[in-house]
């Protein structure tokens, strides 16, 4: 939280009487001192809601328990660059969330989904249980989203351990006469849930004119969609009163949400193309389960992602791996890349992107080199213009010019006060996105050990946080990941430094 801010400061007081310097430039038509006041306010978050289809300003159900689910990988392989979009957009969310609310005001729940008909399949073309495949690709996703500098989320729900929580669902969905059970399955019946459509804007007549629709005998009506299934031999299955099965995809979430956070919530995000049908079902399941008008308070979507134009895809044979990208190119330069647009514009992934991204930190990172002699007043808040453009909607690009604005003001003015705040405001706004945390000459000691050091780096920085949030089971994971790289860590009261193990 900003100092003064609840302190009843007006704007009329004078600055010195506070402790303040005055009427120092900072840039533009803004002085220091106007820009330092404007942030005593409070930051106005306006989100684009996709329910309601239009930007409505951000008011929590429970400041103190601020509540975010974005849906997660299905992990049966390393994740592509379009799922590693919604995974940096919602941590620029999470992390504005913490700015205005607090830290620990923010609960955050991403899951993963790790019961599915693909894991099925590659387990049983391993021949290992379905296990060994989640458990090794979950534990990729997660180092390589916290080499994009994503803090992990607040809980992180597998589908396998709230099986109980989908089927008490299930049970009360039946009971409120909107599901049924038929050979084995269990079925929502879509036309029982007056609101089906509203989020994607569709008639059910339209969905069925326009979409595949599976065809069943055990279907009441086309658009109905399965909750629970009888696995296939071999599979993974649950008992349940159905008879063994397995949960469909989007009860996971419902429950999950309903589990981990409560219903309903106050923001729920994901990719564009999740809105139908897996978003339309979970608030279909939600309400009815909980009888209630309201299952997230915010829709959130981010745009579609393209390489070079095209879609990615298996048969053109551009599908880029996060997991590839995070050892050609610092995950920094990747984050940047992928905060380039407006999260809901399409993105369009190429090199020259990449490349443009790079020389964005490279800027930004040479001119905190310059100025490594300036002091950094460590209680400085990011300038008021950055906060307002992250709370348009969180624009990224509009924030990212103030970045450079900062910049400019370091290498040009001649004044070290004025100097010294705007190399605090740059330091305060890029650690506010996820930005120029590690050491200046770190960044451009690229060369042959470039990809180590930002890998430590980046899992130090996420350590650090996860420590801070008391969430030692990712503290403890990333230590040993450390330990793998042959990375000794010493910690101190300045933080943590670290040098290769001698003979590694
Ligand atoms: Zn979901």
């Amino acid at each position: 939280m900003p100092p003064f801010r609840t302190a009843g400061v007006g704007l009329k007081q004078p600055l010195a009487a506070h402790g303040l310097p005055t009427g120092l430039k900072l840039y533009g038509s803004h002085t220091w001192s106007d820009n330092y006041f404007r942030y005593l306010k409070p930051m106005i978050l306006n989100l684009h809601d996709t329910l309601s289809g239009e930007p409505r300003a951000f008011a929590p159900a429970d400041p103190k328990r601020v509540t975010m689910y974005v849906c997660g990988p299905t992990v049966y392989n390393y994740v592509h660059i379009g799922n590693a979009r919604p995974v940096v957009v919602f941590d620029v969310l999470f992390r504005i969330l913490r700015h205005i609310y607090g830290e620990d005001a923010v609960v955050y729940a991403r899951n993963i989904t790790d019961v599915d008909d693909k894991i099925n399949a590659k387990a049983a073309a391993d021949g290992v249980d379905i296990g060994v495949i989640t458990n090794k690709y979950a534990d990729a996703y997660n180092a390589d989203m916290a080499m994009l500098g994503a803090l992990p989320p607040t809980f992180e729900p597998r589908a396998t351990q709230h099986i109980d929580a989908m089927i008490s669902q299930m049970e009360r969905l039946i009971a409120a006469n909107v599901a049924y059970a038929a050979e084995g399955h269990v079925l929502f019946h879509s036309r029982a849930f007056p609101d089906y459509g509203a989020l994607s804007k569709r008639s059910l007549d339209d969905m069925i004119a326009g979409a595949r629709v599976d065809v069943a005998p055990y279907k009441q009506d086309p658009m109905d969609f399965v909750l629970w299934k009888p696995s296939k031999p071999g599979e993974p299955e649950w008992p349940s009163r159905w008879g063994p099965g397995r949960p469909g995809w989007h009860i996971e979430c419902s429950a999950m949400i309903e589990q981990t956070l409560g219903l309903p919530i106050d923001i729920h995000g994901g990719g564009h193309d999740l809105i139908f049908p897996h978003h339309e079902n979970e608030i279909a399941q939600g309400r009815c389960a909980t009888h209630s008008d309201t299952y997230a308070r915010y829709w959130m979507h981010n745009g579609f992602l393209t390489i070079e134009a095209e879609k990615m895809s298996k048969s053109i044979g551009n599908v880029l791996l996060v997991h590839d990208l995070v050892r050609q190119f610092p995950g920094e330069a990747i984050r940047w890349a992928l905060l380039a647009a407006h999260y809901r514009a399409p993105l369009d992934w190429t090199g020259d992107l990449l490349t443009q991204a790079r020389k964005s930190l490279d800027r930004l990172y040479g001119a905190l080199r310059r100025a490594a002699d300036l002091s950094v007043d460590a209680a400085a808040q990011p300038p008021a213009a950055f906060l307002e453009a992250l709370g348009d909607d969180l624009n990224t690009p509009r924030a990212s010019a103030e970045l450079f604005a900062l910049a400019r003001v370091l290498e040009t003015s001649r004044d070290a006060a004025e100097r010294t705040a705007a190399k605090s405001a740059l330091l305060a706004a890029g650690k506010l996105l996820g930005f120029l945390q590690i050491d200046p000459d770190a960044w451009f000691e690229g060369g042959a050990d470039g990809d180590l050091k930002t890998k430590v780096e980046a899992l130090l920085k996420t350590r650090f946080e996860a420590r801070q949030a008391k969430d030692w089971a990712t503290a403890d994971r990333i230590r040993d990941e450390l330990n793998a790289l042959n990375v000794v860590v010493m910690d101190s009261a300045d933080g943590a430094t670290w040098r290769l193990k001698e003979g590694a």
